[in-house]
């Protein structure tokens, strides 16, 4: 009787959530809509009266964190590599998130931290977090930065002979000898060289090498070469699996001179969707080609071609966006990457009997499901053609990448849900603008239906955003502050304001 009773229960509750999902997301949705894939305590937030109160108490707009999809993301890869009986390491990349609750628990968890500048370091070995369980892959490193590194006994990804020179130098004055990891690049890829700005070119290694550590230099006794490291442009798995297979051979010839190379490291670009359903993403670009065509209305902001342009009736260029719907994502991913051919073998065993560690750094993919930023509503204006600008308390710096646009349906969270749904409210469709006085200034470019109307006070959620999204660009242009970070317990329903809100 007992496990019926709980199934019925939690059978309810999954009706319950798919209940509030479909309502939350009945409020706002896309032109053409892009559903949001939103996580159990992303749902039940958005149901409660604790939202509105955060936003009140901390301003808006706010980003709200769990740690919990976070310490899921990294045991899933773990476990996965694990299973092949793999040495393998994830060094969270934190510049795709700055809050120090993250490092803490990624920490915690016994995973390291890659960083990306000297404040970042400091951070995280004031956090206790060991320092042979950091990397350093500043694109640009100061004296400053490299002095820490080698005082702290931090390996350091090299990306040039200019801060090879300099490493070694410092190191050598310091009297310590320095881990590094030389960064690589140029790896061939279909009949082609993937070019990157990172690192030394794969073809030049074996000079390099030569050039610093032969017997009449210095660097043999100061710069240890413990690894080495590349870090790839997008996310395609054949790119990664053909950059590991063209480093084994030089890693073999530089164990063979004595370098203890210890580690591959892969550096990040694990895939994530941010959507669950791929008929919707293929849908979107097929109306939104449709629309750039002139044969649609459009559903960006003046036709705005996220990367497309129309000439003379045909679409050039590529989205500039991320692919928010992808697959496979995440531990899928790697598991696929580790059973790819590999010499006579697969990646993971071609590894495993060279006793290599395979390393990574992932940044965005685990923070999926971590975060989500809200704000308020403070006007409507409608414009001459009928449609309406919503302006909100919040700028585009505070959601946003590189991408040209956020592909997911914001979800929007009535003041007063008793009354928008009994009153009807007459139905509106339009722009989210933000608070830089420009006219660039969308915190979408999407064209937003809002079936239920809009009113003051109202808030935009906008989902899982923890990744990049919250902090990667945001600015204190126009003295604005920066948007606050507080961690959300489920459970409890306790907030607490990450640590790095009081750092200067
Ligand atoms: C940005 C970066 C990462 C993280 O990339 P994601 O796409 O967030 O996984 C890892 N390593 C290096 C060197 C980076 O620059």
């Amino acid at each position: 009787m007992e496990s019926v009773r709980s199934d019925q229960s939690s059978k309810n509750s999954s009706l319950v959530l798919e209940d509030t999902q479909a309502m939350l997301r009945e409020y706002c949705q896309g032109l053409v809509p892009l559903p949001a894939r939103l996580e159990t305590w992303m749902l039940s937030l958005c149901s409660s009266p604790v939202l509105p109160e955060m936003v009140h108490e901390y301003g808006s707009p706010l980003n709200v964190l769990s740690l919990q999809p976070f310490q899921k993301n990294l045991n899933l890869l773990r476990e996965t590599a694990q299973a092949f009986g793999l040495d393998f390491e994830v060094y969270f990349a934190r510049k795709a998130n700055k809050c120090l609750t993250f490092v803490e628990a990624a920490s915690q968890q016994g995973c390291g931290i890659d960083t990306a500048s000297t404040n970042e370091i400091r951070q995280s070995l004031d956090l206790g977090v060991p320092a042979e369980k950091i990397i350093c892959t500043a694109a640009v490193k100061s004296e400053e930065l490299l002095h820490l590194c080698i005082n702290a006994g931090i390996t350091i990804a090299i990306d040039n002979t200019d801060e090879l020179l300099l490493t070694e130098r410092l190191a050598r004055e310091a009297k310590r000898t320095t881990k590094i990891a030389l960064r690589i690049s140029g790896f061939a890829y279909e009949g082609k060289k993937l070019n990157s700005r990172f690192g030394f070119d794969i073809a030049e290694v074996p000079s390099v090498v030569q050039r610093f550590w032969s017997q009449e230099t210095e660097t043999v006794s100061t710069l240890s070469i413990t690894g080495l490291h590349f870090h790839l442009d997008g996310y395609s798995r054949h790119q990664r699996i053909a950059a590991i297979r063209q480093l084994l051979p030089y890693i073999d010839d530089l164990r063979s001179q004595q370098h203890p190379v210890v580690f591959l490291d892969m550096g990040g670009g694990f895939p994530m969707s941010y959507l669950d359903s791929k008929a919707a993403w293929e849908r979107f670009w097929r109306e939104h080609r449709q629309a750039l065509l002139g044969n649609r209305n459009p559903l960006t902001w003046e036709n705005h071609g996220l990367g497309l342009i129309a000439d003379e009736g045909r679409l050039l260029g590529k989205p500039k966006c991320y692919p928010y719907y992808q697959s496979p994502v995440q531990q899928d991913w790697l598991q696929d990457l580790l059973q790819a051919d590999c010499e006579d073998t697969t990646i993971a065993k071609a590894l495993c009997r060279r006793k290599l560690q395979l390393r990574c750094e992932p940044g965005r993919s685990v923070l999926d499901g971590c975060g989500l930023t809200a704000a308020r509503v403070e006007f409507r204006k409608q414009r001459s053609d009928g449609s309406w600008f919503i302006g909100l308390s919040m700028n585009r710096t505070q959601c946003r990448t590189n991408s040209d646009d956020f592909l997911v349906d914001p979800l929007l969270i009535p003041v007063d849900k008793e009354k928008t749904v009994s009153e009807t409210a007459p139905a509106m469709e339009g722009y989210l603008v933000g608070a830089y006085c420009n006219e660039s200034e969308f915190l979408s470019l999407r064209r937003l239906q809002f079936p239920q109307g809009v009113s003051i006070g109202d808030l935009v959620v906008f989902p899982n955003t923890a990744g990049y999204f919250m902090h990667f660009l945001e600015s204190r242009s126009h003295q604005f502050p920066l948007a606050r970070n507080v961690f959300f317990d489920p459970e409890t329903e306790q907030v607490d304001l990450d640590p790095i809100d009081q750092e200067i």
